[in-house]
């Protein structure tokens, strides 16, 4: 891999991403950006709201916080693997506020 490029950037979540961008636009250097996980682009459930905690094995790497004391269950530990990485799938919900609070800014 390492003779194919000049910069190797291994994880495509936001950090890895603003990495690639910058770098590209500030070198001519050949830039791989390596990631596990696939992209959800044209997936429909990306963008359904009703859907908003189902993260699969698909996009999910499945780790679980480890069990607490007093018998407590495992709970799940959402990191994604996909394209975009947590960034991508922390739900994309947002609010944007009023024009005034633009205009204010
Ligand atoms: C459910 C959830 C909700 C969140 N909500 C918010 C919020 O409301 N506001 C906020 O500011 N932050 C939120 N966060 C945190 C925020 O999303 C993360 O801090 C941020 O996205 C981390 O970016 P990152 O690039 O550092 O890492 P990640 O987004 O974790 O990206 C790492 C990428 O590397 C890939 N990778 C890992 N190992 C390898 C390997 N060996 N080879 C190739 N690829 C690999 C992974 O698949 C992943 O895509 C949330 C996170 C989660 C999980």
């Amino acid at each position: 891999m390492l003779e194919l490029c000049d910069f190797l950037i291994i994880g495509g979540g936001s950090a890895g991403c603003i990495i690639a961008k910058r770098l590209a636009e500030k070198t001519t250097g050949r830039i791989i950006l390596l990631e596990a996980g696939k992209s959800d682009e044209g997936d429909p459930a990306a963008t359904d709201l009703s859907r908003l905690d189902e993260q699969t094995a698909d996009y999910d790497w499945g780790f679980k916080a480890s069990a607490l004391a007093g018998g407590r269950p495992e709970l799940r530990y959402a990191r994604a693997k996909l394209l975009g990485g947590c960034a991508n799938h922390n739900d994309c919900a947002f609010l944007r506020p009023p024009d005034s609070d633009f205009d204010a800014w």
